[in-house]
């Protein structure tokens, strides 16, 4: 029992332990579960915060997508309302021509419907909208085939297509990256008649232009002719004998009807100006003569008034530009006889300065006229350029003039490209200036100035021409040599002997001014030479005298140089420069054949009667043949069986005009050889006629009324070799006066400047 017992205690107590154990490992298993639920619930909490934020960032991400959809929707609709506004046909066509989307307009142009279904390829647009009768029936076949070849360019040249109800469609097309073809239709119809009417009116107002210059070239000329004979006449009365009444009256015949002239080519040019028909005719010319020679010109009045007048000329600038001289010369003679005309004292100074651009040998020029006369208030300066205008009231004008010569000098500046302006100070004096690009006309080794081989000091110039001869000093002046200036041989020789009278290093004469005897003029030339090397002024292309070439070499003068009249400043620098450092040795040519010389045969044509007699004055003193031919046809005549050695041709004539004769002449002698010299008289101040006469191929011309200064100038200047010299039958009692129409000379001839 108690074994029993114990057995039974045994086992309780073994029961108990391994309760006790299994207790302690359900305890375990029951923490180990905790664990794991709690970092289960953890996992869940995790993976539903994160579902959570999933879901708000998709229904945001949903929500903005669907704000874009509805902004594309947003933006196509205002598209295609845009395009369906616009009053151009709009269309959009892929690589392959097919259409993608066409606005109203569009598809309306071609189908006359208000839909064009996308796919439509764009030749079949076309052949729809011609067999639906919207093109005009008279197309031609190949119409659609041109049409899309022109799209095979990469940029299409717009094109204008007539619509069969008359309207004009232009088309234009951009080719964009993808390859695809956005395509413009615009109604051009209005603008186009707009433009055909507008053309129309111009052709119009043109013609009505060409018919104003026409008519003003008529009347030039009418105006003209008659005036050319009052002043030619005027001209000779002065230069007779008159008692101091008839003076005169001769006097201011001559001075009114050259400022009638004056007026009438004002007006004629700034009509020309104004109606474009101005054209300009650039030539080389030598810039630095041309101010020279409006600065003699405006002598006499300047000299009335007791003004300087001075020109500064850059001394480092070439002197030769490519121009329209004659224009150059008007604006010059503009401002300069301005400044002279409002300058009661002082002085008035034409000022040339000027860069080359750049190594181009295009120079900018900066010219300025400046005087000290009464100045222009600040508030008239703008107005003086505007045609018409002047400073004073008409009522109590003192100064004369159309007020158009400012209008023309600031048009013909713009027509050149340059500009004009004015400074001015009221009471002290005035500055007008002027900018112009020109290309220099002379190589560019003769712009420099290096020391001479021969230094000279001082030359002796002989020139019967008062305006030649001053400019020639200035000319020397500015290569350093002093000059001294004699207007004829024994002047020369007497300053030559004076006693302590500066030595001279060199002689520059000219030809005209020696005696014409072969003989005469070499020993004139040697007296007063005596060995100095001489420059011989000529007509250009003339050869040295065979009086002097014929000289025995010891006792003749050294030709050192021909220089062709009028001297140039780069030809007279060459010729310094050539001037060995010893005399150079005079030139030996075999002697010539004497021959019995003849009279220089001058013929004019002229058809009216005045103005042949009064040509015929105006040369009376010279040992010339003169012969008169009434038309251009006369003159031809004359020329083929008298050949004279010039012609004087007036342009306007009956039967054949001096152009077509003088065409005619210089067709005959491309075939028969010769070059007769050949000067157009012309009444027609417009210009086109220089050009005009120029191409027909003469010479130079003249604009009348005629001088007799220009003429004799002229006639000596184209004396053929071996004639008679037409200066040396001058009468005594009537001593031809070539520079009558120049200053007469200075009490000294200092250069101003
Ligand atoms: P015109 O000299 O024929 O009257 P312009 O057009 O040449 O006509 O000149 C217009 C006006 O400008 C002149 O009338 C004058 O009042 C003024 N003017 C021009 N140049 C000068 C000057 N150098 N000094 C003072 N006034 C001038």
């Amino acid at each position: 029992m108690l074994e029993l017992l114990a057995k039974e205690r045994r086992a309780r107590l073994a029961a108990e332990r391994l309760l006790d154990q299994k207790s302690r490992e359900l305890i375990e298993a029951n923490r180990r579960l905790a664990l794991h639920a709690r970092s289960l619930s953890d996992q869940i909490v995790a993976q539903r915060t994160e579902a959570e934020g999933l879901k708000t960032g998709q229904s945001r991400a949903m929500a903005e997508a669907e704000r874009a959809h509805w902004q594309a929707l947003r933006a196509e609709r205002r598209l295609w309302q845009a395009l369906d506004s616009i009053d151009d046909g709009f269309a959009l066509f892929d690589r392959g021509l097919r259409l993608v989307l066409a606005n109203p307009v569009w598809a309306r142009l071609w189908t006359g419907a208000e839909v064009l279904d996308p796919g439509t390829g764009y030749d079949a647009m076309l052949a729809a909208a011609r067999a639906g009768g919207r093109l005009p029936p008279d197309l031609a076949p190949d119409w659609v085939a041109r049409m899309r070849a022109r799209l095979e360019d990469d940029t299409p040249a717009p094109v204008t297509v007539a619509l069969a109800d008359g309207r004009l469609i232009r088309l234009t097309e951009r080719r964009g990256p993808e390859g695809d073809l956005a395509c413009l239709a615009r109604d051009v119809t209005d603008i186009t008649r707009h433009q055909r009417d507008l053309e129309d009116a111009r052709a119009r107002a043109e013609a009505a232009s060409r018919a104003k210059s026409a008519f003003l070239a008529n009347m030039s000329h009418e105006i003209r002719t008659p005036m050319n004979g009052v002043v030619g006449m005027a001209d000779l009365l002065c230069a007779g004998p008159l008692t101091e009444e008839q003076r005169l009256c001769a006097e201011t015949i001559r001075s009114s009807g050259e400022a009638l002239l004056a007026i009438i080519n004002d007006v004629l040019d700034f009509s020309r100006i104004e109606a474009d028909r101005m054209t300009l005719a650039p030539a080389p010319f030598d810039l630095e003569r041309c101010i020279h020679e409006v600065m003699l010109l405006l002598g006499p009045s300047a000299r009335d008034r007791g003004l300087s007048l001075m020109v500064d000329f850059d001394l480092f600038l070439p002197t030769r530009f490519v121009g329209d001289a004659l224009r150059i010369r008007q604006v010059l003679t503009n401002l300069a006889g301005n400044a002279v005309k409002f300058t009661a004292a002082g002085h008035v100074l034409v000022r040339v300065t000027g860069i080359e651009q750049a190594d181009s040998g295009t120079f900018d020029l900066h010219v300025t006229v400046e005087d000290t006369g009464i100045g222009i208030a600040a508030a008239d300066v703008e107005r003086i350029f505007d045609e018409f205008e002047q400073v004073e009231a008409a009522a109590s004008r003192s100064f004369e003039g159309t007020g158009l010569g400012l209008a023309i000098t600031r048009r013909l500046i713009a027509l050149m490209g340059g500009e004009v302006w004015v400074d001015s100070v009221p009471g002290e004096g005035s500055c007008f200036g002027f900018r112009l690009s020109l290309p220099a006309a002379e190589p560019r080794e003769e712009r420099r100035q290096p020391a001479l081989a021969r230094p000279l000091a001082r030359a002796l110039v002989i020139d019967a021409q008062l305006l030649d001869r001053t400019i020639l000093g200035r000319q020397l002046a500015t290569f350093g040599i002093a000059p001294v200036l004699c207007a004829d041989p024994e002047a020369a020789h007497a300053l030559r002997q004076a006693a302590g009278a500066a030595p001279v290093d060199l002689v520059i004469a000219d030809l005209a001014a020696l005696p014409a005897e072969a003989a005469a003029m070499t020993a004139t030339l040697a007296r007063i030479a005596s060995g100095l090397p001489v420059f011989l002024m000529a007509p250009p292309g003339q050869p040295l005298p065979e009086a002097i070439a014929a000289a025995d070499p010891a006792s003749a003068p050294a030709i050192a140089a021909m220089l062709p009249r009028p001297v140039l400043r780069s030809d007279l620098w060459r010729a310094l420069s050539a001037l060995a450092p010893a005399e150079a040795p005079a030139p030996a040519t075999p002697p010539a054949e004497p021959s019995t010389p003849r009279r220089m045969r001058v013929l004019a044509a002229e058809d009216n009667r005045t103005n042949q007699l009064v040509f015929a004055k105006m040369v009376a003193g010279l040992a010339i043949d003169l012969a008169f031919a009434g038309d251009g046809l006369a003159a031809l005549d004359r020329w083929r069986d008298w050949r004279p050695d010039l012609i004087f041709m007036d342009v306007s004539m009956p039967r054949m005009d001096g152009v077509a004769a003088a065409r005619a002449i210089r067709a005959a002698e491309a075939a028969q050889g010769g070059h007769v010299p050949i000067v157009a008289l012309t009444a027609h101040a417009l210009d086109g006629d220089a050009e005009a006469i120029l191409a027909a191929g003469m010479d130079r011309y003249m604009t009348k009324p005629l001088r007799r200064a220009a003429i004799v100038e002229a006639i000596l200047a184209h004396a053929p070799d071996g004639a008679v010299p037409p200066l040396s039958a001058a009468p005594q009692a009537e001593p031809l006066a070539p520079d009558a129409l120049l200053p007469p000379p200075a009490a000294d001839e200092n250069i101003p400047g």
